[in-house]
């Protein structure tokens, strides 16, 4: 088995290990890290359905990350995939309404983002170790509720790094902005952004593109990386679920091995959509992805027109993780799309953070109709309808993330005729997002209630306990008082790492 190497969706730069990407995060350039091909699986579903949650996740990763022995890559995976997770499964299918939904919150913040960024600072303190770095590594992350928890979560106290959160002040659910502020470990901090995801993000963005502050820092002992979903340190992880939900349902018998299914996922970000896509490449027999969005249908827009258009309206809704206009992963599908032409996908992104938008070409449209992509969306209506119903034909309470993924699914069969077996990522627990789904579930207006109430309620009428996750910050105490203006973020990382500008 030859090394796979990582290269910059821009182009610059010659290709690196997977392990020097993980450590980068972003690319110099401000590309993205690619493998040069995706591998494809060497071992059948038949063998694999046999295989534990880890098992399988080392069957998928060694073939990304080929430069980590197996005895590093098992160490990270049985320490990232054990009681954290409250069941031995890791994760859970559910079978409701005809679909299977993949429960992939079922790690300490409850939401999918555990499923990469449990393991993610295991990767990369090995990565650290390989490359002889000894400056102490700056996490720094812009989170739309849930990566931020989870990544700090998994880096708390973890010796020689630090984790910088930001996410937008008034952009989050209760529970994940307590999840976030109540956050132990002396190296965690938390920052409440006066703006929106998009802001938070693209401030990260541009520190990690910022020379002078990369000397400053390098100066003092420092090095950026990167816990978000652009880090292939966390897209690897994520394409394991869908290997293992495949097996899974081959090991079930419901799924004859090579029969197609689809795959449903929320998306924000475009990461976990995009490691469906992989594992698609690797040979998982996947037929149409299906890229569901909510009111911020950006996403669904440019499946339907090939257009990339950030410059539109930007809606706050009940899936707060979904609240995005600029999708970072896409980046990578756009690169495929072109052939992996570095240039013109360097052409579109520039475009798209000069006049905010960009146009594929039709040839590179009908390669992204090829790999099985297909866009839809839910508006905040459908999403309490969804979970109502399912609440009320299958007694399964999901959350408003999954409920959009659900929505859009219900849409494209209903439109497609499509009978294909489907899953559905779900990816947040119903607690999470209490508000919204009780009010759902029991069509009152809960605006006004207290949030620990609604988990109460939800609980006493869902009969499903709440997960230790909540009982934790029913009590916890604040311990990030933190916030900032959208252009004061470099100025308080600065202040943070003690570093003058
Ligand atoms: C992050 C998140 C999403 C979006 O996932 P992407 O990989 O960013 O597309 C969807 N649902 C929940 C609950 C999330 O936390």
């Amino acid at each position: 088995m030859g090394e796979l190497l990582y290269k910059s969706t821009r182009g610059h730069g010659p290709a690196i290990t997977s392990s020097k990407a993980i450590l980068g995060g972003l690319a110099e350039d401000g590309g993205l890290y690619v493998p040069e091909k995706i591998p494809k699986l060497d071992v059948g579903f038949d063998a694999l359905s046999e295989m534990s949650y880890k098992e399988v996740a080392y069957e998928v990763m060694k073939l990304f990350l080929t430069d980590y022995t197996r005895d590093e890559l098992t160490e990270c995976i049985n320490g990232a995939y054990d009681e954290k997770f409250d069941t031995d499964n890791i994760v859970e299918m559910h079978y409701a309404d005809g679909v299977y939904f993949l429960e992939l919150y079922h790690g300490s913040t409850i939401a999918f983002k555990d499923m990469a960024l449990s393991i993610l600072p295991r990767l990369m303190t090995v990565a650290a170790k390989k490359n002889g770095v000894l400056d102490d590594i700056v996490i720094l992350t812009a989170t739309s509720g849930d990566t931020g928890k989870a990544a700090m979560a998994g880096f708390a106290d973890v010796p020689g790094t630090k984790i910088i959160v930001f996410y937008p002040k008034d952009g989050v659910s209760a529970v994940q902005e307590r999840q976030m502020v109540t956050q132990r470990g002396a190296n965690t901090y938390v920052v409440g952004v006066h703006g929106n995801f998009d802001d938070a993000q693209s401030g990260v963005k541009s520190m990690f593109g910022d020379a002078e502050l990369k000397k400053k820092l390098a100066d003092a002992g420092y090095r950026f990386s990167s816990a978000n979903s652009i880090n292939v340190g966390r897209l690897v992880p994520q394409v394991v679920y869908y290997v293992y939900a495949y097996s899974h349902l081959v090991g079930t018998g419901a799924v004859k091995n090579g029969e197609f299914i689809n795959v449903a996922v929320p998306t924000g970000n475009f990461g976990n959509i995009l490691a469906a896509h992989y594992a698609k490449l690797m040979g998982t027999p996947i037929k149409t992805l299906i890229c569901a969005s909510n009111d911020n249908r950006v996403l669904t827009d440019f499946f339907e027109t090939g257009v990339y258009d950030r410059d539109r309206r930007f809606y706050t809704t009940s899936s707060p993780s979904m609240d995005i206009l600029v999708s970072s992963n896409l980046e990578r599908l756009i690169y495929s799309a072109t052939g992996g032409d570095a240039s013109e996908n360097s052409a579109y992104m520039k475009s798209l953070s000069e006049t905010g938008r960009y146009a594929i070409t039709n040839a590179e449209r009908r390669v992204i109709d090829k790999f099985g992509f297909v866009g839809g969306c839910a508006v905040e209506s459908e999403v309490a309808e969804q979970i109502s119903k399912l609440w009320h034909i299958d007694r399964y309470v999901i959350d408003t993330h999954t409920a959009v993924a659900s929505c859009v699914c219900d849409k494209y069969r209903a439109a497609s005729k499509d009978t294909t077996p489907t899953v559905i990522a779900s990816t947040a627990s119903p607690y999470k997002f209490a508000r919204s789904v009780v009010s759902a579930m029991t069509g009152r207006d809960t605006r006004s209630d207290d949030d620990f109430a609604l988990i109460d309620e939800l609980e006493s009428t869902s009969g499903i306990k709440a997960p230790s996750a909540i009982d934790e910050i029913r009590t916890a105490e604040v311990r990030h008082r933190r916030v900032c203006e959208r252009d004061g973020m470099k100025d308080t990382v600065a202040e943070i790492l003690g570093i003058k500008l």
